[in-house]
């Protein structure tokens, strides 16, 4: 090639880095006992979206491929052939989500609790739970999506005839993919839109080889996410601690006599935002029924009673709360009045002394 024709690389592709691993495959199961609205709400992140995930806004990353039949172009056996495959191993690089409660097929008789798609040689529909058999030890890592998959959730509530539960209730609370990766668990009903695209962004830096592995807490949580409680992040909270608690809904005080279970339930929702940083739950009127939690919904039943906990700090925080709202209230009464050297008067009285600054503002 002459000189003139050689092609001169940029100098800044030095900052290029090459994933170690160049495409991964999520193939997502949205037939367990669930309602879909984890999918739903991961088409309202944006940090990042699912659309900057799939043209790799991110640079850096593995390109991704997505299998979810919600979100999915193509539909029936064009749809689960990706399944088909990597139970094949024709697919070498693979996550797999699951969102739904995984039922316990063992009580289903004759039939089946849940399925998707067919065994093209019996033309038996195939169960949720034998997808996750095929599949899970052959996926780089799993990812529970919504509280159904991680710890039962609603479907799993005392007296369901499935016997259903969460995805490391079912494979083990213990279980490693091939890549070393415990279960990933991202709660919430429906999981927060952000909560779960962050933490697929940080399986992907991982798996680029750009991440240490990725720190959950014992219910193989994202740490950075459900570490604290949603009433660390609440904005009423300073109403609780001043013993100011709402009597009805439509109240901007803390809501904890109505049914809220923030201060011992972690989620980041209200400190978060849902979409944007907009809406939440107590924070913009809604009492935390835990949707996040293990314990979820059994626990915190019936959700618009007091929870006990709160009954007791509440009573506690009371004599205190009432003595500092009026001692603040005093504090704030004298801070909405301007000092009285601010008059339209020939005197100056602000204490100004040219000779002796010091006398006004000590150094
Ligand atoms: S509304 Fe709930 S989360 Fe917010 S301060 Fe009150 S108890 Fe805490
Ligand atoms: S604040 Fe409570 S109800 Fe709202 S998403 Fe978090 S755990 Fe669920």
């Amino acid at each position: 090639m002459a000189k003139s024709e050689q092609v001169t690389l940029p100098y800044g592709l030095k900052t290029q880095h090459i994933p170690n691993i160049s495409e991964v495959h999520i193939l997502w199961i949205t037939a367990g006992l669930g309602c879909d609205g984890d999918t739903v709400s991961i088409t309202a992140a944006s940090q990042p979206s699912v659309e900057d995930v799939l043209l790799g806004a991110v640079p850096g990353l593995p390109k991704v491929h997505l299998h979810n039949a919600v979100l999915a172009y193509e539909v029936g056996d064009d749809f689960m052939k990706f399944f088909h495959q990597a139970d094949r191993g024709e697919i070498d690089h693979f996550l797999l989500v699951v969102e739904g409660s995984i039922p316990n097929e063992q009580l289903s008789g004759e039939g089946y609790w849940a399925a998707m798609g067919t065994d093209p040689q019996t033309g038996r529909p195939i169960t949720t739970n034998e997808w996750i058999d095929r599949l899970a030890s052959k996926a780089l890592g799993v990812v529970a999506a919504g509280t159904c998959a991680t710890f039962g959730g609603i479907h799993a509530m005392k007296g369901n005839p499935t016997g259903c539960m969460g995805l490391a209730d079912y494979l083990g609370w213990d279980w490693k993919s091939k890549a070393g990766l415990p279960i990933i668990n991202v709660p919430g009903c429906p999981v927060q839109p952000d909560n779960f695209m962050e933490t697929l962004l940080y399986v992907l830096r991982q798996l680029a080889g750009l991440a240490p592995m990725i720190p959950l807490d014992d219910a193989l949580r994202p740490k950075w996410l459900f570490g604290m409680t949603v009433h660390q992040g609440c904005d009423r909270a300073a109403y609780y601690e001043q013993a100011d608690f709402a009597e009805e809904y439509g109240s901007r005080k803390c809501l904890v006599k109505i049914g809220c279970w923030g201060p011992v339930v972690q989620c980041n929702v209200p400190k978060r935002g849902w979409i944007a940083g907009i809406g939440g739950c107590p924070n913009v009127g809604g009492i935390c029924i835990g949707c996040t939690m293990p314990g979820f919904p059994d626990k915190l039943m019936p959700f618009m009673d007091e929870p006990p906990g709160a009954r007791i700090s509440a009573t506690l925080i009371k004599p205190y709360g009432v003595l500092i709202r009026n001692l603040r209230r005093l504090t704030n009464s004298t801070l909405n009045k301007e000092p009285r050297w601010r008059h339209n008067q020939p005197q100056r009285t602000t204490g100004y002394h040219p000779d002796k600054p010091e006398e006004v503002y000590p150094l």
